[in-house]
């Protein structure tokens, strides 16, 4: 029997809680005792993943050191416990469903009956129990998407329930995350729906030993009591979780709750180090302290989600914190931007970010986007799909190349600055065929981006079928584009920033997965220092607006 513990994590009432804050938050107290913890999540959807998803239904896809495009909550599991999860760290019914179909049609069930309880309950098993061994984690946090009483999650739940008889007792924690409503008429939270939704999940013979309450309110001890007594859970592991002011707040809040040790003591974990949140601690508190404050816009499709960008809003928030900043984002829609809205509101800002996306809907409001900022020199980071559009803008602007576009948007342009991959071009299905994952890079001597980074080579993870057209780098170069990332073959821009402009970068990468907040990524700081600078050169001469709105 291996040394790993299990804490299987669920949710009551209603979604969208944090979940997957709490669970990641977990991961960070874990930790901190100098305990090996590895993360999963467990969604209950038949799509394989989410990559062939719309952000509106399901948030922003994470991208995986290894390629998996996954959950969102994967980004906070790597965010709070600076760890680099893997593909085994999200499994989706369609996943297991379609492996064990495979199997079937191999034949390698001849002469039985294939069912949801065996078959896929044990390949559900196989898998939380692979990340255990792969990883060699001392623990395994496993959150099972969705909310007790989903018809869908039932088969994850009983994976779960079966897991338990599998390990030793003291192998497994079952925890809780409920929500306890705020009753305006009386002022008061209420514990009934936590009570059902507990009294759903023993029926599924599920008992779990922690309860954390989220409220929008403090949570008193009465109400704590209340519930420990109706759940059959202990009056000190009723944990409240009051909205936090910064997510970042929860895993201090947790640990201040007595969580931690709570956990060590139920799953007789031996611990290795004294808990050490000294840098959890101080990171928090240099967000909290940031004096200035940083208006930054980012221009996108799906802005009315903000989870859309989850990882892009979080990798601003690190690099505005350790430049003693607070965040003042302004969401444009780059649809509406193209309509000739929001014009006044882009004058407005100290810097533009351009996040990915796919399809045509809002790419002329990011083009017009790009362009004011070159224009105007306010600082620009475009982000895969905000590097293709940065470049055909200066192919539209600056080269007059007019109908200069990516074949994605329109095949027939006659300047095709952003094309297809060759490698891309006979790929028929959608799901998981793009260019994923992480790859090196090789950064030029003597460009903003050698100088952001402070280093010769990186690594970044990709999502992208489309690519910088090399028939146009010498002219882009000529006339003030540096292609100052490429990869080690030489083949594919990674990098394009502008030659004549305090920071107009663009990477074909996403550098937004790799920022911590403890760690900020290289290209947001560079982002954001020059955003200060612009902001306070145009206090100091406030004639020193916008140069140019001919837009
Ligand atoms: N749609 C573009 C491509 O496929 C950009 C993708 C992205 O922004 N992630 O290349």
């Amino acid at each position: 029997m291996s040394k790993t513990r299990f804490i299987f994590c669920t949710g009551g009432v209603v979604s969208s809680v944090g979940k997957g804050l709490t669970v990641a938050s977990i991961g960070r107290i874990l930790k901190a005792r100098g305990l090996k913890v590895a993360i999963q999540k467990l969604d209950p959807y038949l799509n394989v993943d989410p990559g062939t998803m719309s952000p509106y239904q399901h948030g922003e896809v994470f991208v995986t050191t290894d390629g998996a495009e996954t959950d969102l909550d994967l980004g906070h599991y790597e965010r709070f416990t600076d760890e680099n999860v893997t593909r085994l760290s999200n499994v989706t019914a369609g996943q297991v469903y379609s492996e064990i179909i495979e199997k079937e049609r191999r034949g390698d069930y001849l002469g039985n009956t294939i069912q949801v309880v065996p078959h896929i309950t044990n390949e559900i098993k196989r898998r939380i129990l692979l990340v255990g061994s792969k990883t060699d984690a001392d623990v395994v946090i496993v959150e099972v998407g969705g909310t007790v009483g989903d018809i869908e999650g039932e088969i994850f739940l009983e994976a779960i329930r079966q897991l338990r008889t599998g390990l030793r007792r003291k192998d497994a924690l079952y925890v809780h995350v409920t929500f306890l409503p705020h009753i305006g008429a009386t002022g008061e939270l209420k514990t009934k729906p936590s009570q059902h939704s507990v009294r759903e999940l023993r029926s599924k013979g599920i008992q779990p030993q922690v309860i954390i309450a989220r409220a929008d309110y403090p949570v008193n001890k009465e109400l704590t009591d209340k519930m420990a007594m109706f759940c059959d859970v202990d009056p000190e592991a009723v944990i409240p979780l009051p909205t936090a002011e910064s997510i970042y707040d929860v895993p201090l809040m947790l640990e201040d709750a007595g969580l931690g040790q709570y956990i060590v003591d139920k799953l007789k974990l031996d611990v290795p180090a004294e808990l050490d949140l000294s840098e959890w601690r101080a990171t928090v508190e240099q967000m909290r302290a940031a004096t200035g404050t940083l208006r930054v816009a980012i221009v996108g499709k799906y802005v009315a989600l903000h989870d859309a960008y989850m990882s892009v809003k979080e990798a601003l928030v690190h690099a505005a914190a350790a430049c003693h900043q607070k965040l003042d984002i302004r969401w444009i829609q780059s649809d509406e931007l193209e309509k000739g809205r929001h014009l006044e509101e882009l004058e407005t800002v100290d810097g533009i970010v351009v996040p990915g996306g796919f399809g045509y809907r809002g790419i002329e409001g990011k083009i017009l986007a790009a362009r004011f900022a070159r224009q105007n020199r306010v600082p620009y980071l475009g982000l895969c799909l905000g590097m293709q559009v940065m470049c055909i803008e200066f192919a539209r602007h600056v080269l007059q190349y007019e109908d200069a576009n990516s074949t994605e948007f329109d095949e027939a342009t006659a300047y095709p600055v952003i094309s297809l991959m060759p490698d891309q071009e006979n790929i028929q299905e959608m799901g998981g065929t793009m260019r994923l994952g992480e790859y090196p890079c090789h950064l030029l001597p003597e460009s903003i981006a050698a100088a952001t980074y402070g280093l010769p080579e990186i690594r970044e993870r990709h999502r992208h079928r489309f690519e910088f057209n090399n028939l146009y780098r010498d002219i882009f170069q000529q006339q003030g584009m540096r292609f100052s990332g490429l990869s080690p073959d030489n083949t594919l821009v990674e990098i394009a920033e502008l030659v004549d402009h305090p920071y107009m970068l663009g990477s074909q990468f996403h550098p937004e997965f790799l920022s911590r907040p403890n760690r900020p990524h290289p290209l947001f700081v560079g982002l954001v220092k020059a955003a200060v600078a612009a902001r306070d050169a145009r206090r100091e001469s406030p004639g020193h607006t916008v140069a140019e709105k001919d837009l």
